[in-house]
């Protein structure tokens, strides 16, 4: 059984660039996820179903004033097509991601998942951002099963500054993943590491904050420039004396401290780290605490106009070839490939853990 980290000792972790120590707590990461969630690789099929946003995140490329991008808005019929293609595919999951689009409307949502309930035994994670409160509870009661909605930093002066409220009204995004929770989602959030501005200091508060919220996917990316938005060049200000890099080996530490503050917790290897590291990101990433993989089956024709950071991995592939490829990298690094919809493991009252590695949430 580990012991979860204090803020000290995240920090020291964090800070740490002595390879040799880091073999530790990469060690400690993979015998804690082994423990907890086993040797499965969960497959969460990611269909970017519009890129269309109204919002003006100064880190993504999809914001509204990026005026230059094509923008589509997939039908129906092709939401169906990819989450069938998902079934096909063996996948227990269809992950349903966008822009924050109100051509994305309540009650188509909610009749896309009602379809694919009743059409297939996936689980339906939904990721659209921050939609009203009747909106979330109307596709709940239809069916969704879990909802992703990345925090992107704790730092609350840094998210005002890169994360513009749409009126007056700030954003909360804690408090709306407390809202999620109670509406009965499985919940999952996450940061982006490197922003600049970002210190080290608050992504040790955010691996705190992910333990605190009981989350149950956490995602973790390295922040990747955007030339066309106003992080996209930006260089951090000189005040800033404890940035925290972008770089590949301080996304590993993230994701293996926050498997060892969330030791069940569904934990995604992700895109973002693939495309920094196409040859074995990902591999690394399962090795280091993760153990889910989101292979993309948004039509090819899409795929490139849905670039929130550019060069991003898996573009071209068609759902069977990344789905095959994805599974020769679990297999390589001796891992299987987990069956049914992986949900989060839940106590069984003994102080143990049960597996819901099979079956339908
Ligand atoms: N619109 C929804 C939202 O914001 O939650 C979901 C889609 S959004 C594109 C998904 C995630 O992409 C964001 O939560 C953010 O962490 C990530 N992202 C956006 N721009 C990025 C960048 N330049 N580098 C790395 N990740 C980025
Ligand atoms: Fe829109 Fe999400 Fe990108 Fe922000 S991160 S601009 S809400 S798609």
């Amino acid at each position: 059984m580990s012991t979860s980290p204090d803020r000290r000792e995240i920090l020291g972790w964090l800070r740490e660039e002595n390879p040799r120590r880091l073999e530790e707590l990469w060690r400690r990461a993979d015998a804690t996820r082994r423990e907890y969630v086993g040797d499965a690789v969960h497959l969460r099929g990611l269909v970017e179903i519009s890129n269309h946003c109204v919002r003006q995140c100064a880190y993504c490329g999809l914001r509204a004033d990026h005026r230059e991008l094509i923008r589509y808005r997939m039908t129906a019929e092709e939401i169906l097509a990819a989450a069938r293609e998902a079934v096909s595919l063996g996948y227990g999951t269809v992950v349903l991601q966008g822009g924050e689009d109100p051509g994305l409307t309540s009650t188509g949502i909610t009749d896309i998942i009602r379809q694919i309930k009743a059409e297939t035994p996936l689980a339906v994670t939904l990721s659209l951002g921050e939609r009203s409160e009747t909106e979330l509870a109307a596709w709940r009661t239809a069916g969704a099963d879990r909802y992703l909605l990345r925090f992107e930093t704790s730092d609350r002066a840094l998210f005002d500054a890169i994360h513009p409220p749409l009126g007056r009204q700030p954003c909360d995004r804690i408090a709306l993943l407390r809202r999620l929770k109670a509406l009965g989602y499985e919940t999952g959030s996450g940061i982006m590491v490197g922003l600049p501005g970002q210190t080290y200091t608050s992504v040790a508060d955010d691996i705190l904050l992910f333990r605190d919220l009981d989350l149950d996917m956490i995602g973790i990316g390295p922040f990747i420039p955007h030339p066309t938005t106003p992080l996209g060049n930006s260089i951090p200000p000189e005040s800033i004396t404890d940035q925290i890099p972008n770089s590949e080996i301080t996304v590993y530490k993230a994701v293996a401290l926050t498997r060892l503050v969330r030791p069940d917790a569904n934990i995604p290897a992700t895109t973002a780290l693939a495309t920094i590291n196409k040859h074995n990101g990902r591999e690394l990433g399962l090795q280091r605490g993760a153990n889910v993989f989101m292979p993309n089956l948004t039509p090819v024709k899409y795929r490139q106009l849905y670039e929130i950071y550019p060069a991003k991995a898996c573009i071209s592939e068609t759902g069977a070839t990344c789905g095959g490829c994805l599974a020769t990298r679990i297999a390589s690094i001796g891992r299987r490939v987990g069956r049914g919809t992986g949900g989060r493991r839940t106590p069984n009252g003994q102080g143990r853990y049960v597996l819901q590695d099979t079956g339908v949430l």
